[in-house]
């Protein structure tokens, strides 16, 4: 079957699908996106990934393309037309097309939106989350925005290509403070000696992850011990287990740092717990619409 994409306001084979070479988001990186899970065919919290959308936009000054609910629908009908059952739809906002120029175009033009979708057979995340994944680390050098979900990933892509050739599968950043900010394009935890499940605040130094956010407070409603607080590499090795959340990961236990193991090296309870539970705690199958009245 055929791959479809939206490209302004069109859908087209994957194939022949493209933006203009002067579209601001190739040329500056000056461009926003979103990474939506699809599970059953239905968006998986669709309503905080649109919310984090206008935030980001506002960020960089730019309006919302779309009302958040038509965003919604041509996220949904890329994945039909794609008949995703499992897998990602991905969506990213552009300042347009204009002569390469570094201020915003002056008029303003029209903003890019593009969306495509893919599946991804989810037996490879259990079998992952079956074993747990090897981390390694490296210095955090990103700009101070990183909570602006932004195309421009350069570090995060140098950094998941040296954990690769590591021999693991994510790469967590160590900020000046030897304080773990958070993953390539992960959210970062762990659960201390004391049993306490301790993530970095969402402040401008990682992003506000929905998975983050969802499992927070699937964590409460389970009674358990939180602290949004940073956490050193030294704490990640005497705590009881790590993990990173995502929407392309869900929860996924770490069971090796720069090559070290963790504890008997086995995902530990609390990590296979939250992860079971996810999609109970997340917005699935819920649109726009009905999650903002
Ligand atoms: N941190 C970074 C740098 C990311 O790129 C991502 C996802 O792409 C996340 C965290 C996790 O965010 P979410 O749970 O919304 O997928």
């Amino acid at each position: 079957m055929s791959r479809i994409a939206y490209v302004n306001g069109r859908y087209l084979p994957h194939g022949q699908a493209g933006v203009h070479i002067e579209d601001r988001g190739f040329q500056f990186a000056d461009a926003v996106y979103e990474v939506c899970e699809v599970k059953d065919g239905l968006l998986v919290d669709e309503g905080r990934h649109l919310q984090r959308l206008t935030r980001s936009l506002s960020e960089i000054r730019m309006a919302e393309p779309r009302h958040p609910a038509a965003l919604g629908a041509i996220l949904r009908e890329v994945v039909r037309r794609n008949r995703v059952r499992n897998g990602i739809v991905y969506l990213q906002v552009t300042r347009g097309v204009a002569p390469r120029n570094h201020p915003f175009p002056n008029p303003e033009v029209a903003p890019g939106l593009i969306v495509t979708a893919r599946s991804i057979n989810p037996a490879e995340g259990r079998e992952r989350a079956r074993t747990g994944i090897a981390v390694i680390t490296t210095p955090d050098n990103r700009w101070e925005r990183v909570d602006i979900k932004s195309v421009g990933l350069l570090p995060n892509v140098l950094a998941k290509q040296k954990a690769r050739e590591a021999g693991a599968f994510e790469a967590w950043f160590i900020d000046e403070n030897d304080y773990i900010t958070e993953g390539s394009s992960t959210n970062a935890w762990i659960v201390t000696g004391e049993g306490v499940l301790v993530t970095r605040p969402a402040d401008h130094s990682i992003l506000r992850g929905v998975t983050r956010m969802v499992v927070l407070e699937t964590a409460e409603d389970l009674g358990m011990t939180v602290e949004e607080r940073p956490f050193t590499l030294a704490e990640v090795r005497a705590g009881r287990e790590a993990f990173i959340t995502a929407s392309s990961t869900l929860v996924m236990p770490v069971v090796k740092v720069d090559g070290e193991t963790l504890g008997d090296g086995l995902p530990g309870p609390v990590a296979i717990r939250l992860r079971s539970v996810f999609h109970d705690h997340a917005d699935y199958g819920r649109n726009w619409a009905s999650l903002t009245k």
